[in-house]
């Protein structure tokens, strides 16, 4: 990444941010290179906005802002839904532009967008559906006394989202809040612009209001921190890190900002003896190596029952050796490449890292383990699959962003169920059983925002979904996401006599 254009963006056009319903360039002048993890091409060159950036956008927000939350429900609705097929008119673009810039095969891209349009659609919907309630009181101050809860627009909110599904992140954002009154302004990850600019750009085209959505580009330092801790920003929602929601929490808590954060995670999967191994075996496929395993929610840590344990990691090994790793660029009416590369040469070395930490205390690598042979240009790495991994080892204690997946033996639920909670994550977690006495345990002992029984890790727009201990705080998804765009604001109606 570099300040300025070298002789390879030549010719390369800055993609603009959106800053009050206009294009914008950083106020420095200051731009950076966007790059295809499969082979270091640069796709795209946006602005590396800071301070003063931040504070443009904010106050187009502030200014946006009451003529947004006076909007009627079914306006802001009919704004989002004219957006949406914008959208689904510009699919193919959009789908281009994440692939490259994020290196997840054409087919992944494609269910990525399709994810985002569902869940804006949803929260459209859901505009007119919002409603306070009216609050019996008691009549010792007055007969007819009665409370009524309105549910106001928190004000001007900034979206903060990470490189492994820039889109579907972005979503669950924006639609609760501009449904709720709030305009919203999105910063992207710094490495995956491109799509988000885009799709808020034709959301815009759709006519909404100057500043009620914007996008500016840069890195959290620079830019997400003036953001975060700028006087009219009062809702910060944050999709990261667990390091990095430590310190948005710290910014945003020392004036009272209202703050969800959606964190890191390690999540367990827990097949019993009854389960359909089959489908358990194809859950701990998809759960672990969709994204190439850069999932918050991916299946992190294995624990197998003794009984199916042989049959079981077989079962798996002979599905992920089948595994394609290639050019995410495929089309997507042939998704033979099932995986592409790790986003960035970081992110590589730390799995490779945590692997050789396993390595070195005993564990077994039983599939891959290395990178592949002639993807030398972008940062492969195999699917792999170990097993006889220590708790002590990274594999366990640190969260594993990439295609690596520790398989344990257990011999008991509560054993399953003690070493899924050791850790000091909860977000996701699932349990395979017919065993409706086991699954219930499951859901009540598990330390996690979500548990999936019999069902591959996936976060439903229609649910809300979020994590306990260092996973995070709040939820998005479902209705319940709407709650925290907005103030609950009582009132009471006197009906004193005489
Ligand atoms: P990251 O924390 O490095 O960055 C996330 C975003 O925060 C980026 O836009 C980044 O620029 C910004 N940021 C970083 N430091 C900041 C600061 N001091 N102030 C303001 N903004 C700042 O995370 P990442 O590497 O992009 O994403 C991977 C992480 O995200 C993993 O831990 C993953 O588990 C997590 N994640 C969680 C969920 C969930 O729903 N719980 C979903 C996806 C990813």
């Amino acid at each position: 990444m570099t300040q300025t254009a070298n002789a390879q963006t030549q010719g390369t056009q800055t993609t603009p941010m959106l800053i009050g319903g206009r294009p914008a360039y950083s106020s420095t002048g200051r731009i950076y290179e966007v790059r295809n993890p499969a082979n270091g091409q640069v796709v795209g060159i946006v602005p590396q906005a800071t301070v003063e950036d931040a504070n443009r956008a904010v106050e187009a927000a502030q200014a946006a802002f009451r003529g947004w939350a006076e909007t009627s429900p079914d306006d802001r609705a009919e704004l989002l839904f004219k957006g949406i097929e914008l959208l689904k008119q510009n699919e193919k673009e959009i789908v281009r532009l994440l692939s490259q810039e994020q290196g997840k095969p054409v087919f992944e891209a494609k269910g990525e967008v399709h994810h985002l349009i569902h869940g804006l659609t949803f929260y459209a919907g859901l505009s007119s559906k919002i409603r306070g309630a009216e609050v019996p009181l008691p009549p010792a101050m007055g007969k007819y006394s009665y409370g009524v809860l309105f549910r106001r627009p928190v004000g001007v909110a900034v979206g903060i989202t990470p490189w492994n599904f820039p889109l579907t992140l972005m979503g669950t954002k924006v639609g609760p809040a501009l449904i709720a009154g709030c305009p919203i302004i999105i910063k992207p990850a710094q490495t995956t612009p491109l799509a988000t600019l885009r799709v808020i750009e034709l959301l815009n085209e759709a006519g909404l209001p100057p500043g009620v959505l914007q996008c500016v580009t840069g890195s959290g330092s620079e830019l997400g921190e003036p953001l975060i801790t700028h006087p009219a920003v009062r809702r910060v929602a944050l999709t990261g890190s667990s390091n990095t929601g430590r310190r948005v929490m710290e910014l945003a808590g020392r004036d009272f900002k209202r703050v969800t954060l959606e964190l890191g995670g390690s999540d367990p999967m827990i097949v019993c003896p009854d389960a359909n191994l089959k489908a358990a075996i194809n859950g701990a496929m998809v759960g672990r190596f969709w994204n190439a395993g850069q999932q918050c929610l991916a299946v992190k840590r294995l624990y197998v029952f003794e009984e199916v344990y042989e049959e079981f990691l077989s079962g798996l090994i002979d599905k992920v050796s089948r595994y394609e790793l290639g050019d995410p660029s495929t089309p997507a009416e042939k998704p033979k490449v099932r995986m592409g590369p790790l986003h960035a040469e970081f992110q590589r070395r730390e799995i490779e890292e945590q692997l050789a930490d396993a390595v070195a205390k005993g564990a077994k690598v039983v599939l891959g383990g290395k990178r592949p042979e002639g993807l030398d240009q972008g940062f492969y790495f195999e699917p792999t699959i170990v097993t006889d991994v220590p708790e002590d080892s990274r594999l366990v204690t640190e969260e594993v962003f990439g295609p690596v997946l520790p398989v344990f033996r257990v011999k008991t639920l509560d054993e399953a169920i003690q070493k899924a909670n050791n850790s000091p994550w909860g977000l996701g977690s699932s349990i395979w059983t017919n065993n409706m006495i086991w699954a219930n345990k499951a859901v009540r002992e598990i330390e996690a925002g979500v548990t999936w029984i019999n069902m591959i890790h996936y976060g439903y727009d229609e649910l809300p979904f979020g994590g306990v201990k260092a996973s995070g705080l709040g939820r998005e998804h479902g209705p319940e996401a709407v709650d925290y765009y907005l103030e609950d604001k009582g009132a009471v109606f006197g009906g004193l006599e005489g």
